[in-house]
Order: C-alpha cells, then structure tokens, then sequence
C-alpha cells in the first residue's frame, strides 16, 4: 500500500523548516553584505536587517511552538544558491564602482524568496487555523517587504552612482556615452 497520504499540515511543516533553515542563512549574509558595502545608507539597512532577521529567527521559533512541534531546520538549496551567488558576485564586483549595486541585487534575490516564503506560510496557517502562526509570518512577512522596498529605495542613488563609476577619475562631465539607441 501507498505511505499515508502527506496533508497541507506536512506541507506547512516541511516549508517552515525550510525557512528556518533559510533564515537563519540570511543573518549570516545579512552581516557578510554589512561589512562589504560602500555606502553608509547600505551598511546600516543591512546591519538594521540583520539584527532584525535574528529576530525572525526567534518567532520562527515561536511559530514552531504554537503547532506543538519541535523547531528543525531542512537544508535550503534555494538560500544556499542564492547566498553562494552573492559571495561570487562580491568577489568579482569587490572594489568596482558597481560593488554596492551588485551587493543589492543580491541581497533583494534573498528578501524576494523570503516573501514568497512567509507569504505562502502566512496564507497555508490561516486555512489551517494556526492564528497564531498566521499573524507571527504576516510580522516577518511585512519586514521582509519593508526591507525590500528600502533596498529599491537605496538603489536609486546607488545605481547612479554606479553607472557615473563613482570614486574613479572622473571629469566634471558626467555625460555618459548613450548615443546610440540600441540599449535600454
Ligand atoms: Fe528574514
Ligand atoms: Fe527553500
Ligand atoms: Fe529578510
């Protein structure tokens, strides 16, 4: 006979430990990309998201409890790939006038899994009736956006900067060569 048939409850457990697993990952990229950025505005999100991912750790936890199971983590190959291809990008971008942009988009393809995590989480413990899950993952689902609309927010500035190849010679032209149209 087939295993016993897996429920939305299993499908929640498994997830949960993902982004347990996940998390905790991304405090330690968090702090990784504090030390490497440029900006001062960019250090201090990241440091601010770090200590505030710590905190998401510890509700996690909570979480876990509220469903009366032991909190695990489950190897996330997603946030393994994800940070792996950050430390290259940091490594081949490290002093270049992109460096922070680079550190950015990065970090956002992070945040990004994270909302799609939380937000499907959010959405399976209110079906299930886990209310107090439901609203613990909708706190550190608004964090995770906050964070990501931050980062589109420094980005702007930084993404200029960037394009101008900021800290290298430049004249006081900042006139790029964009004639032809080819390019977007
Ligand atoms: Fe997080
Ligand atoms: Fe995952
Ligand atoms: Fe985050």
């Amino acid at each position: 006979m087939a295993a016993k048939q897996k429920t939305l409850q299993d499908a929640f457990y498994e997830t949960l430990k993902d982004v347990y697993y996940a998390e905790r990952n991304s405090v330690r990229a968090l702090r990784k990309a504090a030390k490497s950025a440029q900006a001062d505005e960019l250090k201090s999100a990241f440091e601010t998201h770090a200590e505030e991912s710590q905190n998401q750790v510890e509700r996690l936890v909570q979480v876990f409890e509220s469903i009366g199971k032991p909190a695990r983590g489950k190897t996330c190959e997603a946030m393994q790939g994800l940070s792996s291809e950050m430390d290259e990008h940091l490594e081949d971008f490290q002093g270049s006038p992109a460096a922070d942009a680079v550190l950015i988009a990065g970090a956002q393809a992070i945040e990004h899994y994270e909302i799609s995590r939380y937000g499907t989480l959010k959405t399976w413990a209110a079906q299930l009736g886990y209310q107090d899950a439901a609203r613990l993952l909708e706190e550190t689902l608004a964090e995770e956006k906050k964070t990501d609309e931050l980062l589109t927010q420094i980005a702007e500035t930084i993404n200029v900067q960037a394009d101008e190849g900021e800290g290298e010679e430049q004249d006081a032209q900042p006139q790029k060569r964009r004639a032809s149209g080819s390019r977007k």
